[in-house]
């Protein structure tokens, strides 16, 4: 995995001081790379009966979709507040500073669908575990969280319950 971490470019104070972010678009450009990480998604996620992928924006919308079709599985968008047309499901979830929420289409899962989850980073956790409850509120099951990086340190991990989370990479 630690050619896929060479690929990743680390830069400090972004998006504001102190936070070191993972950016994912020097992988992405990367055609060995970016074929290697789908390719292991694709293997990690083969046998667990996913039925359907939902991808969290933003990033996220660059892994889902084609996780999706490596699996045979449709794609379902977890958006930010007031991009989706039609009814919806909303959950708001705490940040550092204030509330932020996201939304599914409330037709986007059938009771009892077993539902991939995924994203490029997992941090502190929030962000994901207001998408499986979002997922969950529309009775759907979560068949797992997929992420590509996982910083360790924030314990992400702890706010998602027990669901199963899978990341590729950790720091
Ligand atoms: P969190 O809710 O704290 O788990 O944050 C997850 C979201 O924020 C993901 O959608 C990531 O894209 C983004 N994110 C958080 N921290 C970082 C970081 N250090 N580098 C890149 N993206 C990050």
């Amino acid at each position: 995995m630690e050619d896929l971490k060479s690929l990743i470019r680390e830069v400090p104070d972004f998006p504001k001081p102190g936070i070191l972010f993972y950016d994912i678009t020097t992988l992405l450009k990367d055609a060995t790379g970016w074929r290697a990480v789908v390719e292991r998604m694709r293997a990690h996620y083969e046998a667990s009966g996913a039925e359907v992928v939902a991808g969290i924006e933003a990033r996220g919308f660059i892994f889902a979709p084609v996780l999706a079709y490596a699996l045979g599985t449709g794609f379902v968008p977890v958006r930010k507040p007031k991009k989706l047309p039609a009814a919806v499901s909303r959950v708001e979830y705490d940040l550092e500073y204030g509330t932020d929420a996201l939304e599914i289409h409330r037709d986007a899962v059938q009771p009892g669908q077993k539902v991939l989850i995924v994203d490029d980073v997992l941090a502190t956790g929030g962000t994901a575990a207001a998408a499986a409850r979002l997922i969950e509120s529309l009775g759907g099951t979560v068949a797992g969280l997929g992420f590509v990086i996982e910083l360790d340190a924030l314990k992400g991990r702890g706010k998602l319950n027990g669901r199963t989370v899978h990341a590729l990479l950790h720091y």
